[in-house]
């Protein structure tokens, strides 16, 4: 398994060194809350494997499985802990828009708060930006 020395998912977040309350936790996945959250409930959900960013996941099973499990979980955690949102969002953050350079799915139940938050979850297009994660899902079938 890889995990990175310099990297504050890593070591703090997977090694346990930290205050955060881990909302869940498997041998894939780890959950925990935004530390400065967007919306109404802001979770993020990381592969306990140090993985940068969703530019390193290819088409193959093992990427695609991955992807899926992190999005059932958030999935799971926001119908729980947020079963009045109207409106859910997952997904990533495409490099260099990215702040954290450890894979991370943002999961978002609506609304946003401020409501201008809502500019740092959009698609740009060609130029990359948030990608929802059934997209990037899509792009990962083998
Ligand atoms: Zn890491
Ligand atoms: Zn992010």
């Amino acid at each position: 398994m890889s995990v990175s020395s310099s990297c504050i998912f890593c070591s703090q977040i997977i090694s346990n060194n930290t205050s955060t309350k881990l909302l869940h936790t498997d041998d894939k996945v780890v959950a925990f809350q935004d530390i400065n959250p967007s919306a109404f409930r802001h979770y993020l959900v990381i592969p306990v494997e140090h993985i940068a960013t969703v530019k390193d996941l290819q088409p193959r099973t093992q990427d695609y499985s991955l992807v899926s499990h992190m999005l059932d979980v958030g999935q799971m955690l926001l119908t729980r802990d947020a079963p009045n949102s109207t409106r859910y969002r997952f997904g990533f953050h495409q490099p260099p828009f990215n702040s954290v350079n450890h894979l991370h799915l943002h999961c978002l139940a609506l609304p946003y708060s401020p409501r201008w938050k809502r500019l740092k979850y959009s698609s740009l297009g060609p130029l990359g930006g948030f990608i929802e994660a059934r997209k990037l899902l899509e792009r990962l079938k083998p």
